[in-house]
C-alpha cells in the first residue's frame, strides 16, 4: 500500500468546489447566483442527507432547487459555473422522496464518490453551525444569517456582534514504540469487541498542537511521547471537528490510564495491524476503523512502511 493509495481512501479531503469566498459579501452577485437556473441545493434534515442511486449504481446526493427551500439557503460556492447552496429542511419541507432516502453521511462514506463526500461534509458542518448559533453569544438576542450564510450577525443593533463558523481542532496520533515495530492503540467501552484506534483528544485554549498530543497521550495511556510530527488533516463534521493527524515516538512503554475514557490500551505488532479487519467484520482478530478515516490512514501509513 503506497502513500497515494492511502490518500485516495481518505474522506472529505477532495476539494471539488471553488468556495468563492470573496463573493459572499457581494449581495448582487449572490442574488444572481440565487436566480441561476441551474443552482442546486444540498438539503439536510435531522442531520441526514437524501440519496438516490445513479445509472452506474453508485449513490448520489439528491439535490433540490432554491424554490423548494427557504430563503436561508447558504452559498457553498461554484462547481464550474454552477452555484451550489445548502439548506436545512423543516419536517414540512421533506420532499416527496420521503424520509427513507435520508441517510447519515458517515454510513455512506464507503460507497460515496470522494468529491461528493467532501461537498456534503462542508454543507453539513456549515448547517450544524447555524443550528447551534441561533442566538448572539455576546448579548443573547437572535442572530441572523449574513454574508450568504458564512457569518451570523446579532439582530440587536446596539450589539451587532458578528460570529463566524467554528471548527474544533482535535489531535489524533499514531504512537510508535521505541523499537519501531509496535503501535499504541486504545479502545472505548462502547466500541465493538476487539476494536482499537489511535489516541485522540481536543486541543485546549492556550495549547500548541504538539502539547496537546503529549498531554492527551499521557492522560489516556500514561506513555510519555516525543518527536511529534504532523502528518495530515481531515475535516470531521460530526459535529465540527478538524482532525489533525500526528505521529509520535514513545519514550517509555509502560501503560497506565489516568482517566476512564479508554477501557484498554495495548501495543500491537505490525503483523497484528496488517491482519486487522474492518470494524463491522464479525470474525476474530483486531478490528480497525474504516479506511476513509484519518485514524486508519495513520495506522496503515506506519504498518505498510515495511
Ligand atoms: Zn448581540
Amino acid at each position: 500500500m503506497t502513500p497515494d493509495d492511502l490518500l485516495q481512501r481518505l474522506a472529505f479531503v477532495r476539494a471539488g468546489i471553488d468556495r468563492a469566498g470573496t463573493l459572499r459579501a457581494d449581495a448582487a452577485k449572490i442574488a444572481h447566483f440565487r436566480g441561476h437556473k441551474d443552482a442546486r441545493v444540498l438539503p439536510m434534515w435531522r442531520q441526514r442527507h437524501p440519496f438516490d442511486t445513479g445509472p452506474d449504481g453508485t449513490p448520489r446526493p439528491i439535490t433540490m432547487s432554491l424554490s423548494e427551500v427557504g430563503d436561508d439557503a447558504m452559498f457553498l460556492g461554484l462547481v464550474g459555473e454552477t452555484p451550489w447552496f445548502a439548506a436545512a429542511l423543516n419536517d414540512a419541507d421533506v420532499p416527496a422522496t420521503g424520509e427513507s432516502a435520508f441517510r447519515i453521511l458517515n454510513d455512506m462514506l464507503p460507497v460515496l464518490p470522494a468529491a461528493q463526500a467532501t461537498l456534503l461534509a462542508y454543507a453539513r458542518g456549515m448547517m450544524l453551525w447555524h443550528h447551534t448559533h441561533r442566538y448572539c453569544g455576546r448579548c443573547g438576542s437572535p442572530a441572523a444569517s449574513s454574508e450568504a450564510g458564512h457569518s451570523r450577525t446579532c439582530t440587536n443593533t446596539a450589539c451587532a456582534h458578528r460570529s463566524y463558523p467554528r471548527t474544533d481542532p482535535a489531535v489524533i496520533t499514531a504512537i510508535i514504540h521505541p523499537d519501531g515495530e509496535h503501535i499504541l492503540l486504545g479502545r472505548k467501552p462502547e466500541w465493538a469487541p476487539n476494536m482499537y484506534s489511535t489516541i485522540a483528544g481536543f486541543v485546549e485554549p492556550g495549547e500548541t498542537l504538539e502539547q496537546t498530543v503529549i498531554r492527551e497521550t499521557l492522560e489516556e495511556t500514561g506513555v510519555p511521547v516525543t518527536d511529534v510530527r504532523y502528518i495530515a488533516s481531515q475535516p470531521w463534521p460530526f459535529p465540527s471537528s478538524l482532525m489533525l493527524g500526528f505521529r509520535a515516538r514513545a519514550i517509555t512503554t509502560d501503560i497506565r490510564s489516568d482517566d476512564d475514557e479508554l477501557e484498554d490500551v495495548r501495543w500491537f505488532s505490525r503483523d497484528e495491524v496488517k491482519n486487522g479487519v474492518e470494524r463491522n467484520d464479525p470474525g476474530p482478530g483486531l478490528k480497525l476503523s474504516h479506511p476513509h478515516s484519518i485514524s486508519r490512514f495513520l495506522i496503515d501509513g506506519w504498518a505498510y512502511e515495511k
